[in-house]
């Protein structure tokens, strides 16, 4: 990719992001359900990684899941995002890193809606969202 960010020092990003954020993207945090930024958002845009802002996922593929989080049944291209095999807390679960920086955006299951049956569930605080102009 090229602009690759995997190579950054983890003081880049203490230094750009907020405590909160640092906190769920380079520490796999998790935020609050319900009261985070984006979970109701039904704006037309892109949401593109918090950190290093690389499109993630496109408003056409958000649905409201009942989770608590912004929920995508597909991101904007496969290419843009890698899945992790998390073992933590006691859960067998795919953690989803954004592929341009490495910084943890959430999990994705198989209980999502047609056409992939996939649920990527992200944090708000993990993503920036930006409105399609018209
Ligand atoms: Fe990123």
């Amino acid at each position: 990719m090229k602009d690759d960010m995997t190579n950054k020092p983890e003081s880049y990003w203490k230094e750009k992001l907020t405590p909160e954020q640092y906190h769920i993207l380079r520490e796999q945090g998790t935020e609050s359900p319900y009261k985070n930024e984006y979970y109701l958002n039904k704006a037309e845009g892109m949401y593109t990684c918090g950190a290093c802002e690389h499109p993630l996922f496109s408003s056409d593929t958000k649905f409201e899941s009942g989770s608590g989080w912004p929920s995508f049944y597909d991101p904007v291209n496969r290419e843009n995002v890698e899945l992790i095999e998390d073992n933590a807390h006691g859960m067998s679960r795919t953690e989803v890193r954004c592929k341009n920086c490495g910084s943890h955006l959430g999990h994705v299951f198989n209980d999502g809606p047609t056409p992939t049956g996939q649920r990527y569930c992200i944090n708000s605080c993990s993503l920036k969202f930006k409105a399609k102009e018209n």
